[in-house]
């Protein structure tokens, strides 16, 4: 019988999750099924022991479970520990394994696909919120310069920061306006392109040759995105990084991680 792993969130229609991970088994040779699952807003843990009694291997979590699905994890990984989130689920010998593979994702994005090491660069990472906890850790890890957490309620970023007390003397806390300098990489981290608005950011965020990128990913490109390709940088959206955390998941899961290049280019021709 094939392995059967599933998307938790809700709403789910839009999750590309099942076309990247079919994609991921056809080309690994791997004998599995992925598909969606709704869960009722107040039944996230009721829907994961629904799906472990029905002898699924494990799950990715999404809006707006992530963080009852760490709470719910028997054990976490250390990444899921520093971001407070989960998007990945293993179920295995009665344990509910919790990981979060977004920030993995984030960093074989940049450094892989778009080929820019983050090894003594400075970033900025703007919003504070549960993306910007999952991409935290993997980002520190990468060992650069500094990164500065830009968020629009100050606490909630000084909160984060907080968290990640040997890192405190690379870590800077700031408000949009205070920036100051240029960045070698800038990500935005905040949910501000859903609504077509801009994170109130000065152009001179950008250093000489900056890479922007938008978690965010759609049809065109972000408001973020086009700000940033007229102050000179280069800008990317969060599609690499969507495919890039689902191998992560797919290496959890299965033992190997799958090629991303082509499946990523004809998810950006589709
Ligand atoms: P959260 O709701 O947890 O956090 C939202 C963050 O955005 C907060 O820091 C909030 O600031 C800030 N924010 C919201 N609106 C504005 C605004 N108008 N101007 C400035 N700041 C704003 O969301 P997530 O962290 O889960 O998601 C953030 C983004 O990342 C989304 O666009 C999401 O789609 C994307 N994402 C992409 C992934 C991928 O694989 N590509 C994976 C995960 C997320 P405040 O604290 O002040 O409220």
């Amino acid at each position: 019988m094939s392995a059967r792993y599933c998307v938790i969130g809700n709403p789910i229609a839009h999750s590309k999750s099942p076309q990247i991970h079919a994609a991921f088994a056809a080309q690994t040779g791997h004998d599995l099924v992925y598909e969606r699952c709704l869960a009722p807003l107040d039944a996230f843990d009721a829907t994961v022991r629904g799906l472990i009694a029905q002898g699924y291997c494990g799950a990715n979590v999404t809006v707006p479970f992530k963080l009852e699905a760490a709470a719910l994890a028997t054990r976490l990984a250390p990444r899921a520990r520093a971001a407070g989130a989960v998007n990945t689920l293993v179920f295995a010998d009665g344990e509910i394994v919790g990981d979060n593979t977004d920030g993995a994702g984030l960093v074989a994005d940049i450094v892989r696909n778009a080929g820019v090491s983050l090894a003594d660069k400075r970033i900025l990472l703007l919003g504070a919120g549960g993306a910007a906890r999952g991409a935290l850790l993997p980002l520190l890890e990468q060992g650069p310069r500094q990164i500065v957490i830009a968020n629009r309620t100050l606490a909630t970023a000084e909160r984060l920061a907080a968290g990640f007390p040997a890192h405190g003397g690379r870590l800077a806390v700031c408000g949009f306006h205070g920036l100051e300098g240029g960045f070698d990489v800038v990500v935005n981290a905040t949910s501000a392109s859903l609504a077509a608005d801009l994170p109130p950011v000065p152009a001179t965020v950008f250093g000489p040759g900056a890479l922007a990128l938008d978690m965010m990913y759609g049809e065109r490109p972000t408001v973020f995105m086009d700000f940033a390709v007229r102050h000179g940088a280069r800008a990317r959206d969060g599609l690499g990084m969507l495919v890039e955390q689902a191998a992560e998941a797919f290496l959890l899961w299965r033992g190997v991680r799958p090629d991303t290049a082509a499946l990523l280019a004809s998810l950006r021709q589709a």
